[in-house]
């Protein structure tokens, strides 16, 4: 479908959700939606990353003030075009969302895809590195595997026969420097 004309109307719309108020912060992604008004203990903040041209969306939980960083609790979820006409319909998609994310995420902690799992002290975050050989290959490198700060891996050969300790390889150090 195409991006809906009006989407950006919905930028800086107030919807409560239970009895928490938040806001839609529209962006180039898609939207953020944000806690809001009276105690702001959420640590994090969900994206909706909309694909219009495929018709489907990502449910993203990403850290506060750390811009698009974190994981994915939803991919390629498909958009339900009934509900992207009007606002009132849209906000009614957001709740429905939300109450998920909210049902299988401690919004108020940072934590890794295992939501209530041990709590860890880092958010793995994923690159993607193109490879040097290749222009169609890309490697995926992982920082914080498992949530342990600063451990690294890398989808690539050279990771996986590296024999440094801890292994690592040009993609990690593109990176991690
Ligand atoms: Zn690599």
């Amino acid at each position: 479908m195409r991006k809906p004309e009006n989407f950006y109307k919905i930028d800086n719309e107030t919807i409560t959700i239970g009895s928490q108020p938040v806001t839609i912060d529209v962006s180039k992604e898609g939207f953020f939606v944000t806690q809001c008004g009276g105690l702001n203990h959420w640590n994090n903040v969900v994206l909706f990353e909309m694909d219009w041209e495929k018709d489907q969306y990502n449910i993203k939980i990403c850290v506060l003030g750390e811009g698009t960083d974190g994981w994915y609790l939803h991919e390629k979820l498909p958009i339900p075009k009934s509900l992207m006409r009007t606002i009132s319909s849209f906000k009614e998609f957001v709740i429905v969302n939300m109450v998920d994310v909210a049902s299988n995420v401690d919004l108020t902690n940072v934590e890794p895809n295992l939501a209530g799992e041990t709590q860890l002290d880092a958010v793995e975050k994923k690159h993607n590195v193109p490879s040097s050989s290749g222009p169609n290959v890309t490697y995926e490198v992982t920082e914080n595997v498992g949530g342990i700060a600063d451990l690294w891996s890398c989808t690539c050969p050279a990771y996986q026969y590296s024999k440094e300790i801890p292994q690592t390889c040009k993609h990690i150090k593109s990176i991690n420097t």
